[in-house]
């Protein structure tokens, strides 16, 4: 198969959705962009083209997709109630970067929903994503583009190797200007609960619900053979080809600086992640920002770029991490899974 990059922004904006909608239509994968990260999409009408998701992702079968859809009307197609709650989160939040957990219409595909009696839905703000399904006239199943285990894809470029052959188109949206994947909150429980953390954030969703629960999966470890809410949160995400370890604390950079110079010793290469203005403090390793440390909004638009800039024949990866409050939950709990929940407290500085 020969996959095909359409680059939206240059005056062919309207053929390219039609393109994508009419692949869509007959069954066939288009990679989209999300404001959040690139997705890969099929109609949840085609059964062989949600499996084929599956396949290319080599996505094991249980972990659910988000579907997405055009504007908040469409969400009585998918779900079989939209409690009160669910309309207010609709209303102030979408089109946006917030996928709500509902109870699934009978008739939705359970390859959809990895077999679960409930549905994760997104009016995505991304205006390519949504003329892409108003083209395709489906409410179209699409979780991120990348081949299981590697980071999400927030820029065309980070798929044109991974997916070549595997899918006949990619639109090619520009980056990704939210940079991690929704945030998921579950209304299908006793009370709200958080998933997943994304750019809509916790103490955002407990404003307009009240109490919110926070699944363990968002920063704890989960123990072998738990049951757990999101099934995708019990694999190993966004794994970067070497060991990667995250430190936390006001030392942090002082204690990365000394591990770094021990590794290097060892005739190790190390890829260091750091904040801004921080870069020089690692001579030696091969250094990336992820930004401000108090502007979690950028961190997030580059958290997997950075990792797959370092995926490139490094022993070991130290990183720093933000606090895990607003956004910054959301890369923390990246970075956690990046790291395969290898995080060092270092001690606060002494008064
Ligand atoms: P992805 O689209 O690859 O970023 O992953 C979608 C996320 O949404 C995964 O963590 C899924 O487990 C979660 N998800 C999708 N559908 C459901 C559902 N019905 N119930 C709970 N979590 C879901
Ligand atoms: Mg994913």
């Amino acid at each position: 198969m020969k996959t095909e990059l359409l680059q939206l922004g240059a005056g062919q904006d309207a053929a390219i959705y039609r393109r994508a909608g009419e692949l869509l239509r007959e069954g066939s994968l288009v990679v989209i962009p999300t404001e959040t990260v690139y997705g890969l999409a099929a109609s949840i009408e085609r059964e062989g083209a949600l499996r084929s998701i599956y396949e290319v992702k080599g996505r094991p079968s249980d972990n659910p997709l988000i579907v997405h859809i055009a504007e908040p009307g469409m969400a009585a197609r998918v779900a079989r109630e939209v409690p009160k709650a669910a309309e207010a989160l609709f209303k102030r939040f979408w089109p946006g970067p917030l996928t709500v957990v509902l109870p699934k219409r009978p008739e939705v595909s359970p390859i959809v929903s990895g077999g679960l009696d409930t549905v994760a839905l997104r009016c995505p703000s991304s205006a390519a994503a949504r003329e892409i399904i108003r083209a395709a006239g489906v409410p179209l199943a699409a979780p991120s583009a990348n081949r299981s285990g590697r980071p999400s894809p927030t820029r065309a470029e980070h798929l044109r190797e991974e997916l070549a052959g595997r899918v006949p188109l990619i639109v090619d949206g520009g980056p990704c200007a939210v940079g991690v994947e929704s945030t998921v909150v579950s209304l299908c429980g006793a009370r709200p609960r958080l998933l997943r953390p994304g750019a809509v954030t916790l103490s955002q969703l407990r404003e307009l619900l009240g109490p919110v629960d926070v699944d363990e999966a968002v920063t704890g470890e989960l123990a072998a053979g738990s049951t757990v809410s999101a099934p995708g949160m019990k694999y190993r995400h966004y794994a970067p080809a070497c060991p990667m370890t995250l430190y936390r604390g006001a030392r942090a950079a002082s204690v990365m600086k000394s591990e770094l110079a021990r590794l290097i010793g060892e005739g190790k290469k190390v890829g260091v992640i750091c904040f801004d203005g921080e870069e020089t403090l690692f001579p030696g390793a091969e250094v990336r920002s992820i930004g401000p440390r108090e502007n979690h909004l950028v961190q997030a638009q580059r958290i997997f770029a950075v990792l797959r800039e370092l995926d490139c024949g490094l022993d070991r990866i130290l990183s720093v991490t933000p606090d895990p409050d607003g956004v910054g939950l959301a890369v923390y709990n990246r970075m956690l899974k990046a790291a395969g929940h290898d995080l060092r407290q270092t001690e606060e500085e002494e008064a």
